[in-house]
């Protein structure tokens, strides 16, 4: 079988269980033949080898169960960089570099050389806390995530990424930082309403529901971390927070209540509110 043929067959066959068979189908034949997609078009009549064959053919097996992509292939891409994902922990998402971007944007650039303590509360496969260190190798960055499932991805990504600013901890947000103060504390939480239509749809199905779902408004772990996060702020600290498009009002709302100042709201391209931050309450 050529490249060519077996990504017709690839699209053919996932058409059953995805919206995007074709590109579904060049991704796993990408990881099959171990190249990039220029080469799926720059030799289209290439024989696969048996070997590259058979792994295929298990890839489509298990794309037809609905498992997502990232998980079949290990890996996702983030802030331009591979982090090693699989079940028990959540997908990188693109619109999580908007809180990437706006973190980065707290240290003006003639200030990256400062010393910066950074936490990541919920770090799953460590993106945010890893994209932050490639970023300011002088900020010093601790995250936590509850599940050691996540945190063994973290520790993956970390050793891959070869960082040394980074600190990996087990704790369910603060229960294990008594007595800590970080100048920054970022978190992608879970936000997702428990009864929302989209977590039994799709790739998320496959997803650990911890990462995703937070109650009835999805704003339970939100609360929570607005309600401690300030015992843990430095004086002059930031909390930025990603949450879902319909929720940058009861966010600033929880924010103002607790007394926290200077709420930003940020949008992302499609001009959803996906990421608030503020000051420590005085
Ligand atoms: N954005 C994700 C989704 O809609 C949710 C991620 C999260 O809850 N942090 O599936």
């Amino acid at each position: 079988m050529t490249i060519e043929e077996a990504l017709r067959l690839g699209a053919e066959t996932l058409q059953a269980c995805s919206d995007t068979p074709r590109l579904d189908s060049e991704c796993l034949l990408m990881q099959s033949l171990a190249v990039q997609r220029s080469h799926l078009y720059a030799w289209p009549q290439q024989a696969l080898s048996e070997l590259q064959q058979s792994q295929f053919n298990h890839f489509l097996a298990k794309r037809l169960t609905g498992q997502p992509i990232a998980y079949i292939r290990g890996w996702q891409e983030f802030w331009s960089e591979r982090f090693v994902v699989g079940p028990g922990v959540l997908i990188p998402r693109p619109e999580t570099e908007l809180l990437v971007e706006q973190a980065l944007a707290l240290s003006s650039k003639h200030l990256t050389d400062s010393e910066l303590t950074v936490l990541d509360l919920g770090t799953g496969s460590g993106c945010i806390a890893l994209a932050l260190a490639k970023e300011r190798p002088n900020w010093r960055i601790t995250a936590v995530d509850q599940s050691t499932v996540a945190l063994d991805y973290a520790q993956k990504n970390l050793d891959q990424l070869a960082v040394s600013n980074v600190e990996l901890l087990q704790s369910r947000w603060f229960a294990n930082l008594s007595g800590r103060r970080f100048d920054i504390i970022v978190s992608n939480p879970p936000y997702v309403a428990a009864d929302d239509a989209h977590l039994i749809q799709g790739d998320v199905r496959f997803e650990p529901p911890s990462a995703l779902a937070s109650g009835q408004d999805g704003l339970d772990d939100i609360g929570l971390i607005i309600e401690h996060a300030a015992r843990f702020l430095t004086p002059a600290g930031t909390l930025l927070l990603e949450h879902g498009f319909d929720q940058a009002a009861p966010v600033a709302a929880l924010l103002a209540d607790q007394q926290y100042g200077g709420i930003q709201q940020i949008r992302d391209l499609q001009q959803h509110i996906r990421v608030t931050l503020a000051h420590r309450p005085d």
